[in-house]
């Protein structure tokens, strides 16, 4: 499967949300059938030959990646969310971002022990947010598959914060 036509697709968007971010935006893949089609495929083949219990969606563009990822690959989805929107008992962890520190949270109960897992997001730039939702699924026990992101800004190293957690980016920069 091609990934020209997904990376031509992606707009940058200079200096938002703040001076010196290029932003990925990533809305015009989803607005294409065949580009936001062909981005579900190639994140589910990064499973490989493993059952995957649960789809793990970060907030909030992760989201609409993992939520298509699980339904394809006929598992559950599971939300990390940023602090205060998850109802129920929630694990949190603090991290670190370009300004500042940012809380994430899980459901206690989202994960069984031994769940064989895959982390989804759309896009990896300093590992921080990644790494902070790896840290509340090994708390809830799980079997972290893949970490696997659309978009990996691989100048910022982020995979280096994941440890030994394979990670597979369909397009880097
Ligand atoms: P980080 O924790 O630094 O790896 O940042 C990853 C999170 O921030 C992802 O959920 C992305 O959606 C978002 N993000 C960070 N940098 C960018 C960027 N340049 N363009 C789009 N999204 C970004």
């Amino acid at each position: 499967m091609q990934t020209d036509s997904i990376r031509a697709a992606i707009r940058d968007v200079v200096d938002f949300p703040q001076p010196g971010i290029v932003f990925k935006d990533i809305t015009p893949i989803l607005a294409d059938a065949k580009l936001f089609h062909d981005s579900i495929s190639l994140l589910c083949e990064t499973a490989g030959s493993v059952k995957i219990d649960k789809v793990v969606g970060i907030d909030a563009r992760g989201f609409i990646f993992a939520a298509a990822v699980a339904d394809r690959l006929g598992a559950g989805f599971v939300p990390v969310r940023k602090m205060g929107k998850l109802p129920w008992k929630t694990h949190q962890t603090a991290y670190s971002l370009e300004y500042g520190e940012a809380t994430v949270e899980l459901h206690q109960d989202a994960i069984l022990p031994g769940e064989s897992v895959l982390l989804v997001d759309d896009l990896l730039a300093t590992g921080g947010t990644a790494a902070a939702a790896v840290e509340l699924l090994e708390q809830l026990g799980a079997n972290i598959v893949a970490i696997s992101v659309l978009i990996e800004l691989s100048f910022l190293n982020g995979r280096e914060k994941l440890g030994q957690h394979p990670v597979h980016s369909i397009l880097t920069y």
